[in-house]
């Protein structure tokens, strides 16, 4: 595929993320427990659709790396390892740990699955194709910096999910959770997630990982309101000064 082809597909991923930002203003995405509701179609289990539909994300990624040019050069397989940790973590260790008996609609896993295609598709292609990165990258300021954000968001995001599942080992239910990044905020595994994919879009400086990262922002950011909002109305006691998703701020 020709480079300006190509392209389309980085601009319909920016696209994406303007329609879902917008569109999550007015509603939330039913796949959690918390925010599930009928009216969806059919559904499966929760941990049945977090395989299939975060799968793709993993095992397409490889596919379309293998298609570059650049396949075995020492930066892009370094990007593709980086993708891969938060990748195998999310569709093959995450779904096995879940602790929810929650219900996914069909349709989300469907529309999930069709972003996940796009966006390793956007991605892999990039960064065994279309980009360019010489060993010479592994010393710019721009790959730390963004290797770094990666580290520090996969790490935040994981350990919040951890605390998540920790408060179902007592039982069903939901818990005020405690400690960590919730001392600050009520949803840092998403803060996590979003730091993570912006330091992939520094360390890969490209319009693909920014158009990730943006979707991320796009589609997690409303989620995190409507989480805050659900624990004020859910817990009396909720702390008052914990916010929903920057430290202080917001
Ligand atoms: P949630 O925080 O809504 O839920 C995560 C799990 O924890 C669920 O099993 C949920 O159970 C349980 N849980 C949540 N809050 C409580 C509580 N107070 N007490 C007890 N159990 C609780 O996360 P999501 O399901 O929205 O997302 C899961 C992960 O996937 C996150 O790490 C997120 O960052 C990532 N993600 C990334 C996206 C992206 O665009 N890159 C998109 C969506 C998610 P239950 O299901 O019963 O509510």
């Amino acid at each position: 595929m020709p480079e300006g082809a190509y392209r389309w597909f980085v601009y319909a991923e920016l696209a994406l993320a303007a329609v879902t930002f917008v569109a999550l203003q007015f509603v939330v995405a039913p796949y959690g427990g918390r925010h599930g509701r009928g009216g969806w179609g059919p559904t499966v289990p929760a941990r049945v659709g977090w395989l299939v539909m975060e799968a793709p994300a993993s095992v397409l990624f490889v596919v379309f790396y293998l298609l570059g040019s650049h396949r075995w050069e020492p930066v892009p397989l370094l990007f593709l390892l980086l993708w891969q940790v938060h990748y195998v973590y999310r569709a093959f260790v995450y779904p096995f740990l879940m602790r929810s008996g929650s219900r996914m609609p069909v349709l989300v896993m469907g529309l999930a699955i069709l972003f996940n295609v796009l966006n390793a598709w956007v991605n892999a292609r990039w960064i065994s194709e279309y980009g360019t990165y010489p060993v010479a990258w592994l010393a710019d300021p721009r790959f730390w910096i963004g290797a770094a954000l990666f580290a520090g968001g996969l790490t935040l995001n994981v350990r919040s999910d951890r605390t998540l599942r920790r408060l179902r080992r007592t039982g069903d239910g939901y818990r005020i959770p405690a400690g960590g990044g919730f001392r600050y905020v009520s949803s840092p595994n998403y803060l996590g997630e979003m730091i993570e994919w912006t330091g992939w879009a520094v360390a890969t400086w490209s319009l693909a990982g920014t158009a990730f990262a943006l979707y991320t922002i796009a589609n997690l950011a409303p989620r995190a309101f409507a989480n805050q909002r659900w624990y004020r109305e859910t817990f009396p006691d909720y702390p008052p000064e914990r916010r929903a998703l920057l430290p202080f701020l917001l």
